[in-house]
C-alpha cells in the first residue's frame, strides 16, 4: 500500500481525550489526543512551543479531500496533519512492532 494512496475511511472519538482513524487499508489507529496537539507543526506551535496550557479536546475533526485531517481544538486552535504523517505518529503494536519496515515501504 503506498502512502499516496493512503485514506481515512471513518474515525470517531474515544472518549475525551482519543481519537479513533480507520484507514482505507483497513489499519485502526487510535491517537491520544495531547499527542497530537504537541504534534502540531502549524507556525504559532513552532514559534512559541507553547502547548502546556493548550486544550487537548476537539470540537472537530474532519478529513480534508483525501490528504489531510483538519482539527480544531476547544480552545480555537486548528491544526493540520498529512495523513502520511499522521499515520507515522500511530503507536499500535504493529506499527512499533516493526520499526525495519517502515509503512512507507
Ligand atoms: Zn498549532
Ligand atoms: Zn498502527
Amino acid at each position: 500500500m503506498s502512502e499516496a494512496g493512503l485514506q481515512i475511511r471513518t474515525m470517531a472519538p474515544v472518549g475525551r481525550y482519543a481519537l479513533r482513524v480507520d484507514w482505507s487499508d483497513s489499519h485502526e489507529s487510535i491517537f491520544a489526543l495531547a499527542g497530537l496537539r504537541t504534534r502540531c507543526d502549524c507556525r504559532a506551535c513552532e514559534s512559541s512551543g507553547e502547548t502546556k496550557d493548550a486544550a487537548t479536546e476537539i470540537d472537530r475533526a474532519e478529513t480534508l479531500g483525501d490528504a489531510s485531517l483538519y482539527l480544531r481544538w476547544h480552545d480555537g486552535h486548528e491544526s493540520f496533519f498529512l495523513l502520511p504523517e499522521l499515520r507515522r505518529l500511530c503507536r499500535c503494536a504493529y506499527c512499533i512492532g516493526e520499526p525495519e519496515r517502515p509503512i512507507t515501504g
